[in-house]
C-alpha cells in the first residue's frame, strides 16, 4: 500500500522478519513473438522515459511481456472508462519487474482495478496491541487473492518521472512478487535457501539502519516509508533500484548487488 501521506508515523514493529522456506519452482513462460502494436510503443516512448533507456533487447522481451500481462489479466475502471494508455503503461511497467525471468506472477493474480486518483480505503492499525480500524486515503493496494489497485493520476506521474524514486506500479506489483508465497513478509521467492539466508542478512540490516535513520530525521536515499516494515521495505527498495540506481549503489552497494542479482538486469548500465 501507499499511503498519500508519505510522513506516517510509524508504530511498534517487530523485527524484520524474513522468511527462510524454499519456495516450489515457478512456471516457467514462453514468450509469444507477436507484433507490438506501433502506436503503443509510441506511448511508452512519450509517457515513459524508463521505456527509452532500455536496450533495445529488453525493449523487445517487454513488449512481449506487456502483451502476455494484456491476454492474462483483466482490467476495470471505478469511475472511469478503461483506455488503451491505462492498459499499457500499467502492463508496461508492471512486466518490468519479470525481465530476464522467464516466469509470469502468480496465478492467482487476475485484475487491476484503476481508479482515477488516491481513494479511501480500511486500514487496519495494531499500535499499542489494538486493533484498529481506519478509513486513510491511498495511491494503491496490492491483495494476495488476485488483484492490484491502482490510482491512475499517480501511476502516470510515477511513470512520467523515471528518476525520483517513486513508482506506484513497481511498487504494488513488487508487493504482488513478495505474496507470491502467501506471505507479505519482504521477500519474495528466491532460487535456494543460501540466496534466502544473504536475503535476510542484507535487508535486515539495511531496513534496521533505515529505520534508525528515519526515526533521527536523516535523509536516506530509500524513502521514509520503506521504513514501515518488511514487505514496504522490498516494495520501495524495487522502486529505488530502477529509478535511483547510480544513488542505492553508492549508498547501499549490497543492497543494489543483491536487487540486481533477484531482478537480473542492472539499470546502472541504462542511461
Ligand atoms: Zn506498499
Amino acid at each position: 500500500m501507499i499511503p498519500t501521506l508519505i510522513t506516517l508515523i510509524i508504530g511498534a514493529i517487530g523485527l524484520a522478519a524474513w522468511v527462510l522456506l524454499d519456495d516450489p519452482p515457478p512456471r516457467p513462460l514462453d514468450l509469444p513473438n507477436k507484433p507490438f502494436p506501433d502506436n503503443w510503443r509510441e506511448l511508452l516512448q512519450k509517457r515513459w522515459p524508463l521505456y527509452n533507456a532500455l536496450p533495445e533487447v529488453l525493449q523487445h522481451q517487454l513488449e512481449q511481456l506487456t502483451l502476455v500481462f494484456l491476454d492474462r489479466i483483466e482490467f476495470q475502471g471505478v469511475d472511469l472508462e478503461i483506455t488503451d494508455e491505462m492498459r499499457v503503461l500499467t502492463a508496461a511497467q508492471a512486466c518490468l519487474l519479470l525481465l530476464n525471468q522467464d516466469t509470469f506472477y502468480s496465478p492467482q493474480l487476475r485484475s487491476v482495478v484503476i481508479h482515477p486518483r488516491a481513494y479511501t480505503a480500511t486500514s487496519y492499525d495494531e499500535a499499542g496491541g489494538e486493533a484498529m480500524e481506519k478509513q486513510i486515503a491511498v495511491q494503491g493496494q496490492s491483495w494476495g487473492s488476485g488483484s492490484v489497485v491502482l490510482s491512475w493520476d499517480n501511476t502516470r506521474t510515477g511513470a512520467a518521472n523515471a528518476k525520483d524514486g517513486r513508482n506506484l506500479a513497481l511498487h504494488e506489483f513488487a508487493h504482488q512478487l513478495d505474496q507470491a508465497d502467501g506471505k507479505a513478509d519482504g521477500a519474495p521467492a528466491l532460487g535456494s535457501r543460501e540466496q534466502y539466508q544473504r536475503w535476510q542478512k542484507v535487508c535486515s540490516r539495511v531496513f534496521a539502519d533505515l529505520r534508525d535513520k528515519v526515526e533521527r530525521g536523516n535523509k536516506t536515499v530509500i524513502d521514509d516509508y520503506g521504513a514501515t516494515n518488511p514487505a514496504e521495505f522490498f516494495a520501495v527498495a524495487t522502486e529505488t533500484f530502477f529509478e535511483k540506481p547510480h544513488q542505492l549503489n553508492k549508498r547501499r552497494p549490497e543492497l543494489y548487488a543483491l536487487l540486481s542479482e533477484y531482478y537480473r538486469v542492472n539499470p546502472l548500465s541504462w542511461p
